[in-house]
């Protein structure tokens, strides 16, 4: 029931199949918004791309699934583990010319829908509920000290929110459950609500499948092909890459180092040409020009603030004033030393 049962008239993949799939993607989305970054912090005149890290994903991501939805009858994900969108798990069925033809119309829209729509909706209330929530708190610390009123819908939105998203979750959550107990067909309630089925490829489509990549009929449509199909290697080599890079940093951390040796602190980032110009008096806020108040340093940056100047900031404009860096409200952390106690 639980794990892989290769029989050849059932083509029901496992719950591990599915759960796999499901989880792929999403893990190339922080590798892409690191690179970005990374890139901005070298050439700041990126740092509007590196803002648009989430929709750039989500273009991305249409391509890929519009192209392998069209190719493999498949999400990305799906091709890669040998599954396909079908409406049988019979091999027997599955033979017959309506279930070997390619997704409907209407089938793609409501899959590119659910694979990439829906996720970019859910990312982008989760991250307009941490910024609602988290400027609710500064208002608490802040009460008393002429802080503009948050607007009604924002409390509201606060309060909902959480619900919603702990239904949402539980909803996904029973009919996971519901599959893995062999109770129902659907992996996911967006496949129930679309009435799609995934299963594996049956043993004629695995026969079958060197062949697809020569049906192309223009050179266009085939150098494109070849195209995505080399970004899909070069993204799955890149998360082994970083997933190497990151194991190699932190082994060279763990070696034994000289205890006299201090490692240099690193090198400021420069202020960007954009951004607000530094007070010559270093005691200064750079926001109010005064002397600062609670002082923060945003950490994606290393310029220090008063707390409110710069989370009023950070929450409106979603980078640091100085450097223009890309920054939210969780890079902000207030100093505590003699001074400020
Ligand atoms: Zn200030």
């Amino acid at each position: 029931m639980f794990f892989t049962h290769f029989s050849q008239e059932d083509l029901r993949p496992s719950y591990f199949e599915m759960f796999a799939q499901e989880r792929l993607l999403p893990t190339l989305k922080p590798a892409l918004r690191f690179v970005l970054q990374v890139f901005a912090q070298r050439h700041p005149r990126l740092l509007p791309v590196a803002l648009k890290s989430d929709e750039i994903f989500t273009f991305l991501h249409f391509l890929l699934e519009l192209n392998s939805l069209r190719k493999n009858q498949a999400s990305c994900a799906e091709a890669f583990y040998g599954l396909r969108r079908g409406h049988t798990f019979s091999a027997r069925e599955a033979s017959s010319a309506v279930e070997q033809g390619p997704l409907s119309r209407n089938e793609i829209v409501s899959s590119l829908v659910c694979l990439v729509f829906i996720p970019y909706v859910k990312q982008k209330l989760d991250n307009l509920y941490e910024e609602a929530s988290g400027s609710a708190l500064a208002d608490m610390f802040f009460q008393g000290q002429n802080v503009q009123q948050h607007s009604m819908w924002k409390t509201v939105f606060v309060k909902v929110y959480p619900i919603f998203h702990a239904l949402y979750e539980l909803w996904f959550f029973l009919q996971q459950l519901l599959f893995l107990f062999g109770k129902t067909r659907y992996y996911s309630p967006l496949l129930r609500l679309q009435g799609i089925l995934v299963r594996r490829l049956t043993a004629e489509e695995l026969r079958a499948m060197p062949n697809n990549t020569t049906t192309s009929s223009s050179k266009f449509i085939s150098l494109v092909d070849r195209i995505i199909h080399l970004l899909k290697i070069a993204a799955i080599g890149g998360v082994f890459a970083f997933k190497f890079l990151e194991w190699l940093v932190a082994a060279e951390n763990k070696l034994p180092r000289n205890a006299s040796y201090i490692p240099p602190p690193p090198v400021p980032l420069r202020p960007s040409s954009k951004g607000i110009s530094l007070p010559t008096d270093k005691s200064l806020c750079p926001l109010c020009h005064q002397v600062r108040r609670n002082p923060a340093v945003c950490v994606s940056s290393g310029y220090v603030f008063c707390y409110q100047c710069i989370f009023t900031f950070v929450e409106r404009e979603s980078q640091c004033p100085v450097t223009k860096m890309p920054s939210t409200i969780h890079d902000i952390q207030r100093l505590f030393h003699e001074q400020s106690m």
